[in-house]
């Protein structure tokens, strides 16, 4: 037993290991049995109005449930995930899991927010998304008002292609938010060109507002230029009361952060959305 343990898990998540093929050979071969043994699970953060305070979203957040490792966050699999491939089944699984338990939470009569679900370049590029979207969608029976598609900018390097892809999905009736806005290299141009709803300002910009006039410069713009663009605002990464009050002088729309709430656990949501009915 204890060597078992001591095997191929002590070297998969070993970084100064010698063989990194094999670690990522392994660490694949780890992915495809998390996949179909359902070790992966979904975590939800409230996205909050600034105005009236209420929860207006979810953001749908994976966790790999390792049986070594415990709860392992998504920075440590994803970006792995995204270059092998194993990005395009997860993602599907993640956006099918998270309309599915939105539905289960209308039927229930929880009167749950929109679930923001994000999708990787890959999924983005895949060209039947739209396609493949619709039928989570007519599976799980939710309606696609209730769910958002958050994508970043490298989805958009290819101007034309992206926008076609967005107009499908918008025609679905889907929502699209730009997330992680601000640490992408496209050109501002595009704003005005791609059928979007919401930018998602990167917790890079908003971490220093109180401290760094630049930073605090560049979230009022963008602030500012989306209400130009008739688009909706979110600032991620909001942790404390003065960014809040910075953010709602500024006329930001929404936020998340850990100041409102991290990513709660399926229970936590549930008693969240029970607490908040009349
Ligand atoms: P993201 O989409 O920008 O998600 C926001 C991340 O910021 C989450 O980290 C969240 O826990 C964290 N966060 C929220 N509020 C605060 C705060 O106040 N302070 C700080 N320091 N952090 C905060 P998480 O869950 O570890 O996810 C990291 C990234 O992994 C996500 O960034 C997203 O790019 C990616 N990811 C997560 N789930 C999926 C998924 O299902 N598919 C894909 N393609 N990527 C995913
Ligand atoms: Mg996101
Ligand atoms: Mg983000
Ligand atoms: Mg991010």
């Amino acid at each position: 037993r204890a060597k078992e343990k001591g095997g191929s898990n002590y070297q998969l998540f070993n970084s100064q290991m010698k063989s990194a093929s094999l670690e990522k050979l392994t660490l694949e071969q780890e992915l495809r049995r998390a996949l179909s043994r359902s070790e992966l699970l979904l975590h939800y953060q409230p996205q909050m109005d600034i105005e009236t305070q209420r929860i207006v979203g979810f953001e749908a957040l994976v966790r790999w449930k390792h049986p070594e490792r415990g709860l392992v966050p998504p920075g440590q699999f994803i970006p792995f995930a995204e270059e092998c491939g194993l990005i395009v089944p997860i993602g599907e699984w993640v956006l099918s899991e998270a309309c599915r338990q939105n539905k289960e939470w209308q039927d229930a009569g929880y009167e749950p927010p929109p679930v923001s679900v994000n999708l990787s370049t890959r999924q983005f590029l895949q060209h039947n998304l739209t396609g493949r979207v619709a039928e989570v969608l007519q599976q799980t029976g939710l309606a696609p008002s209730q769910l958002e598609l958050e994508i970043t900018e490298s989805c958009t390097m290819e101007v034309e292609y992206a926008t076609e892809q967005m107009l499908e999905l918008k025609q679905l009736g889907v929502k699209i938010s730009i997330d992680d806005f601000g640490t992408g290299y496209s050109s501002l141009s595009y704003l005005k060109k791609f059928p979007i709803d919401k930018l998602k300002i990167d917790q890079s910009f908003v971490r220093d507002i109180m401290t760094d006039p630049n930073d605090a410069a560049i979230v009022a713009s963008i602030i500012a230029m989306t209400g130009h663009l008739s688009l909706k605002v979110i600032a991620e990464g909001v942790e404390t009361e003065e960014q809040l009050q910075f953010l709602h002088r500024n006329q930001c729309d929404e936020i998340q952060g850990y100041y409102f709430s991290p990513p709660l656990s399926i229970d936590k949501v549930e008693q969240l959305l029970k607490g908040r009915l009349p």
